[in-house]
């Protein structure tokens, strides 16, 4: 890779920070670094869509970006494919020397990189499926550890099911206390899926590392601001609740703040020791619900606003009436719709939109293409045949060959859960989401189960 492409490449990584997903993958990632002219940076464009946007509404945001890597360009030019031949001599050139040197020293903002940033409590609709939830959070970000006497946030137990914003809350409690952090809090986020590798991991006998115990635990007894993530993945065995047990004790009387998120109320975690249970209701449990009407239409408007992109008000219906079974699903199906009509370069209507969302158009066939490909591989490993998998047949191979079929789709192709339901004979959304939970709770448990994970990515050539 030349000078030029690196460039862009920690650009690029720069920026993917700062964006959404879905600008970073419309406006940024098919844009083609070209030449360095004149200390300009010149970026080719796939469509002149694009170009128009990225010049509309990016601009700025890849100038700061190569700010941040210790660069500096006068401007960001970006042009379409048919203006290369204007800048020949200069792609030409740019082939053989190195041009760019860094030219300022920059003071990087010390950001923490823990957190995802466009998780903030800004980027956060309100509204009453999640308002009691947003509020602990920020009160909790505002004042970790601190208790009034009317009101004990700690610990701050956030639950509600998958894609409704228990992650996304927790990062906006890191971002704003790296934001805002007068008395330097050591702020920790775990996932207990890694919280429980970290475990496993540091009482391996065999490891090189014979003070991996001490750090583990050092590492979360440290903390100010403990946030536990998905907490009902906490594995039972080897001891890992008592750990946590312990250490869940030592920061709690230490006034420390613990967050922790579960899909359900602790009442209803099956795997946790009776202690810890108790433990976590001690303090304020906040639930978050599924998103009215209204609130998807909000939702849709801050992500469109986010992305610098609009829509008509009839589509924004379309898509807030149509998909209502959480955020997650409601984001994967505004990006369809623009990605769609990015694609076909065409202005964004209704009937674009239906077509984007109908489940089996132009688009999603492409897409069941690649599913059926996830779907060959599973049963390839498994030795089944793929109309077996799709249908009812509940024998023991065929019922775990289809609920790694359905885990892998949903984790490799990311298609919303109803798409996922009609691939397997038009199984219902929580029947896939139930299989997709079970694999990633098997995959955090036991070896076995993310061994056959692991072998069949390498069957798909993914390496996740
Ligand atoms: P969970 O952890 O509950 O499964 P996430 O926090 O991962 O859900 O949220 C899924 C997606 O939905 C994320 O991209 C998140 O930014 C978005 N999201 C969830 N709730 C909201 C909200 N109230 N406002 C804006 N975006 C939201
Ligand atoms: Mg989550």
């Amino acid at each position: 890779m030349n000078d030029l492409q690196n460039i862009w490449k920690e650009i690029k990584i720069d920026l993917s920070n700062s964006l959404t997903a879905m600008s970073f993958l419309l406006f940024i990632d098919n844009l083609q670094p070209v030449c360095i002219k004149d200390n300009d940076l010149v970026l080719c464009a796939p469509s002149k869509n694009t170009q128009e946007t990225v010049e509309e509404h990016y601009i700025e945001k890849i100038m700061y970006a190569v700010h941040n890597i210790g660069l500096n360009f006068n401007n960001i030019v970006v042009i379409i494919e048919e203006d290369k031949s204007y800048f020949k001599d200069y792609i030409m050139s740019e082939e053989k020397n190195e041009v760019v040197k860094p030219k300022i020293e920059v003071q990087q903002e010390k950001k923490s990189d823990q957190f995802i940033r466009r998780y903030t409590f800004n980027n956060f609709v309100v509204g009453e499926c999640n308002r009691f939830a947003f509020m602990s959070a920020d009160s909790v970000a505002k004042n970790p550890g601190i208790n009034d006497s009317q009101i004990n946030l700690n610990p701050l137990f956030i639950y509600g099911g998958v894609g409704l914003g228990k992650t996304h809350l927790l990062h906006a409690i890191g971002n704003y206390l790296v934001e805002n952090n007068p008395a330097n809090y050591k702020v920790v986020y775990v996932p207990a899926e890694t919280l429980t590798n970290e475990y496993f991991k540091s009482l391996n006998k065999y490891s090189s590392d014979k003070d991996a115990y001490r750090k583990f635990r050092e590492k979360y007894t440290k903390a100010d601001v403990l946030m536990v993530d998905d907490v009902q993945f906490l594995q039972k065995k080897g001891g890992l609740q008592e750990v946590f047990f312990h250490i869940f004790n030592d920061l709690y009387n230490a006034g420390k703040q613990i967050i922790l998120s579960s899909d359900r109320p602790p009442k209803d975690i099956n795997d946790i020791e009776d202690r810890l249970r108790s433990r976590f209701s001690w303090g304020m449990s906040a639930d978050m619900d599924l998103p009215s009407f209204d609130t998807r239409i909000a939702i849709i408007l801050k992500k469109l606003e986010l992305v610098s992109c609009k829509l008509s008000d009839e589509i924004i219906y379309y898509i807030a009436e149509t998909s209502n079974s959480n955020i997650r699903e409601l984001e994967g199906a505004l990006n369809k719709v623009v990605m769609y009509a990015e694609l076909m370069n065409k202005k964004p209507s209704l009937d674009l939109a239906k077509e984007a969302l109908k489940v089996n158009s132009i688009e999603t066939n492409t897409v069941t293409l690649d599913g059926n490909k996830i779907i060959d591989a599973v049963c390839q490993f498994y030795n089944v045949q793929p109309n077996e998998i799709i249908s009812k047949k509940k024998t023991k191979v065929i019922a775990e060959a289809r609920m790694v079929a359905i885990y892998l789709i949903r984790e490799i192709l990311a298609l919303p859960l109803v798409t996922i339901g009609q691939l397997f004979g038009g199984k219902d959304h929580t029947t896939i989401s139930y299989s997709v939970e079970k694999i990633r709770s098997g995959i955090a448990e036991n070896k076995k189960t993310a061994t056959i994970i692991k072998d069949i990515k390498c069957i798909l050539n993914v390496d996740k």
